[in-house]
């Protein structure tokens, strides 16, 4: 990752920046990476992988320190999963519907 301070690689790991030592502030953002595979395989395959492709340049941006954009692509990955989960429920309606009312 990169010091936002000084624009310098850093080692991640460590407390502070070791060029300025400016803090280095950790924050752990959600990469939905499970959710993503696991909407891919039981709910819907297209939106499923749409949501992983975020979630894996959520785990790049945040290893660069890209806490911005990763934030950005974390939502995304979420409004994806939301999409396959509904998607999802409205194909078990839509089972639902047609074995009970037959088509
Ligand atoms: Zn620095």
């Amino acid at each position: 990752m990169f010091c936002r301070n000084c624009g310098k690689e850093i080692d991640g790991s460590l407390e502070e920046c070791s060029f300025c030592k400016e803090p280095i502030i950790k924050i752990k953002i959600k990469n939905y990476l499970l959710e993503s595979i696991l909407a891919a395989i039981f709910c819907n395959i297209i939106f499923g992988l749409i949501a992983l492709n975020y979630s894996i340049k959520v785990k790049h941006l945040t290893a660069a320190g890209e806490i911005k954009e990763a934030i950005k692509a974390s939502k995304i990955a979420n409004r994806w999963l939301v999409t396959s989960a509904i998607a999802f429920f409205i194909g078990i309606f839509l089972i639902i519907y047609l074995v009970s009312y037959g088509a």
